[in-house]
Parts: structure tokens; sequence; C-alpha cells
């Protein structure tokens, strides 16, 4: 089966608003083994959408809509599929019910143009609403299946997952069981690592490989289809054994986790505490940290020492080091590490100095940047890298970089 996502709001043209619904339904779809081939973006207007509606029959049997389902007249996305599949649009009672109760759980004034809101497309199957008022719909007409659903994620998300998700793996009458495993890599690049493995993503069909970089990380989605679960899980571990066996030397985790997820694992399992001194990252290090629950006793604390004044006075950085060497250096790198790991009694200290730019600092080039690492009296290690980027992406990069010295 192949899908088109198709989002209907001119916010979207006009730039005002990002098409994540896309992105979301596009993943679900993924998961669901069903291709999206094409994403669509088309403002209010009846034309222009009846004009995308032809296109999207012709390369796809899914269509799925978001947006214009509202009140207000703007909104004209079933009136317009209404019109092109010969469908009547019909008072949905359950779905008029649901909105007079939304209006009387929120203690608003309901008007007449929200009743507009329960009327459905006829022979549709209807997915219930339950955090907002605009039902969504499934139609089966002959070839193809039309989808509606509406624009705000905060709907639109719940109401595909719980009813719009299953109705479509129903649709598929397949028995097969769909699994996707996410396989995580840092410190390669994408371009090299689809050439390494370039082969294999040609050659799979199940389970499916898919790419896809982000934030200097890159992900493969391996999606594997059969009838017995057993088999299907037996395909995803054939494949992940071989991607490992070229480039398994930057796999860090599976799924949903992240570089720092992965790093307060390993503290958590070798009983370790951590305590951190920042200059360029200004506490995004710790900020990443702390955001992930159960990550308390293991951050004992933490310097911002974003001046010299600080990285001598509070973490006693020799005043020879900076002199001799600059703080973008490798000297000032090991003493923060070691000084902040000793001042706030910790097991490890990492450190962060560099130039995130946009100016360079001490006729070091921006992007410059050290971390050093100190693991109780183990020599401290530092590394040097050389980034690229904006400002922002090396810090976030630097902070990521600095996990993954840790846990490699
Ligand atoms: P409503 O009942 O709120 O009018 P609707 O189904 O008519 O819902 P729209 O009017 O098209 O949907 O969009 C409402 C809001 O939903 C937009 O202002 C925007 O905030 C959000 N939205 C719409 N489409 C998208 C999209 N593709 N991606 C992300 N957000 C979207
Ligand atoms: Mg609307």
């Amino acid at each position: 089966m192949n899908a088109e996502i198709i989002a209907v709001g001119s916010e979207l043209l006009l730039g005002q608003i990002v098409n994540t619904n896309a992105r979301f339904l596009s993943r679900q779809l993924a998961d669901l083994g069903i291709n999206v081939f094409y994403h669509t973006c088309v403002g209010d207007n009846p034309n222009r959408l009846k004009a995308v509606i032809k296109i999207a029959e012709e390369r796809s049997n899914l269509l799925i809509f978001t947006g214009g389902l509202g009140p207000t007249k703007d909104d004209l996305t079933k009136e317009t599929i209404a019109k092109h599949v010969n469908k009547r649009l019909i008072m949905n009672n359950e779905a008029l019910q649901s909105i007079e109760l939304y209006f009387e759980r929120t203690n608003r004034q309901m008007t007449e143009n929200n009743k507009k809101q329960a009327i459905v497309l006829e022979d549709s199957h209807i997915l219930p609403n339950e955090h907002g008022m605009a039902p969504g719909m499934l139609l089966e007409g002959g070839s193809h299946a039309y989808m509606l659903l509406p624009g705000p994620p905060k709907e639109m998300e719940p109401m595909f997952l719980k009813y719009g998700y299953p109705v479509l793996r129903s649709l598929l009458q397949e028995e097969d069981v769909i699994l996707s495993r996410v396989l995580r890599f840092f410190g390669i690049g994408e371009a090299m690592l689809e050439t390494e493995i370039e082969d294999l993503i040609d050659a799979q069909t199940n389970p499916t490989i898919a790419p896809l970089a982000s934030d200097g990380e890159v992900t493969l989605r391996l999606t594997a289809k059969h009838k017995q679960m057993d088999t299907a899980l037996r395909l995803l571990d054939e494949t992940e054994k071989q991607i490992l066996s070229r480039v398994g030397d930057y796999f860090y985790g599976y799924d949903e986790t992240s570089l720092m997820h992965e790093l307060i694992k390993y503290i958590k399992d070798k009983k370790l505490t951590i305590a951190c001194a920042e200059s360029l990252t200004g506490g995004m290090f710790q900020q990443v940290f702390t955001a992930i629950p159960g990550a308390g006793e293991l951050l004992k604390g933490g310097v911002v020492c974003y001046t010299n004044e600080v990285k001598e006075n509070v973490l006693n950085v020799q005043k020879t080091t900076i002199a001799e060497n600059g703080v973008v250096s490798e000297q000032c790198a090991r003493e923060l590490a070691k000084n902040v790991a000793s001042l706030m009694n910790a097991d490890i200290g990492i450190s962060f100095t560099g130039v995130a730019g946009p100016d360079e600092l001490e006729g070091k080039p921006v992007g410059t940047v050290y971390i050093g690492i100190s693991i109780k009296d183990e020599p401290v290690q530092v590394e040097k890298l050389n980034f690229g980027g904006t400002r922002d992406a090396i810090r976030v990069r630097s902070v990521k970089y600095g996990c993954h010295f840790l846990i490699k």
C-alpha cells in the first residue's frame, strides 16, 4: 500500500507553522510498513485541493489529509472530498453529542457552526476525537482509501494512535507481524555509513533499511514483516548483525535512546558520580543530563566557568597554564576536569572548553573544542575536536561527543 500525506492549510504555505503532522504520520506509516512516496501541502482552497486529490489518486492508494475539519469557512477538506467522491455529508449524532459534552465540560458557549464539525462523510468509519471536536474519518472507495484527520497535532496524534493506526492495520489485510528497530550511530557521517552498507541497503527488502541523519547522529530503521513473530525477530537480528559487523564501532543504542541516556545508564551501572566544568557549553551538558528522569544522585554538580577568573579562582586552573596555553587548550581542559571532580567529590570530572564563535579566540579557529575526562585516579584524557557549523551546532555536538567519549 502506498500512501500520500496531504496537509491542508494556508498557514503552512505562508510559513507560519511547520508541517509536523507529515513527519508524525510518516513515522507511523513506516512502522506499519506502508510506503509514503509523497508529502503534499496545499492551501485552504477547494479548487487546488481538488487538483491535488486527483494527482494523488494517480500515484497513491491511501490518501491521508490533515487539517481543515474545523468549524470555520476556510475549513473545507471534507466538503471538497465529499464532492469529489460523490458522497453526502450527514450529521453524526454521536459526534454531535460528544461536541456538546465538550462544550459543557469546558464551560463554553457552543455556536451554530460548531455543529458543522459533527457532519461526516456518509459511509465513513469515524475516528473519535478525544482531545477536541472534529472527528476523523476513514472512507474506503474502491481502489482508494481516504483518511481525514484534524489539523492540531494534539488532537491528530492521539486520534491516529488510538483509532487510525489499528484501522489501517486491518486495512492491510495481512496477518503479518511488522517489527521495527532503530539502530543509532555516532561519530560517523551519514554518507560514510551508507557507503559502508550500501550493498545491504540495496539488497534488503525484508527487513527494509532506512537511514536518517540529524544533529550529528545517524540512525537506521529496520522494518521486518512476517506471519510469525519469531521469524520477523530473527530477520531483524540477522540484518542487525550484518550491519554491526561493518559499522559496529559507531553503534551506541536502540530505538528512542540518546547518548545522554546511555551515559546515565553507564554511570549508574558502574555506581559512579560525575561533575562538570563547562565553558563553551555554558551548562548545556548539565541541562541535558538533568532533563532525564532518574539522573539525580549521579550528577554531583558543576561549574559554568565562562570567564578566566572563574576558571582560576573557582576551579584552580593555574595562572601559568592560561598564560602559556590559553583557555582553549589541552592543558586547561585537563585541569578543569581533574579539579571539578575533586571540588565536587565526584568519580568522574568532565570539562568543555573551546571556541563556539562567531569570533576566533586566542588565535584558535571557531569550532576548536577540548573535552577533558578525569576518572578517579586514572590519567586525565583530553580529546581535541574541530567542528564546523553554527555556534549552537558546535555546542550541541560538544555535549554529544562528551557523552560518547565516556561510554565508548
Ligand atoms: P480546527 O478545528 O482547530 O480549526 P482543523 O482540522 O480545521 O482544526 P486547521 O484549521 O487546518 O485544522 O489547523 C488548525 C491548527 O492546527 C493550525 O493553526 C496549526 O496550529 C495546526 N496544524 C494544522 N495543520 C498542521 C500540520 N500539518 N502540522 C502541524 N500543525 C498543524
Ligand atoms: Mg480550522
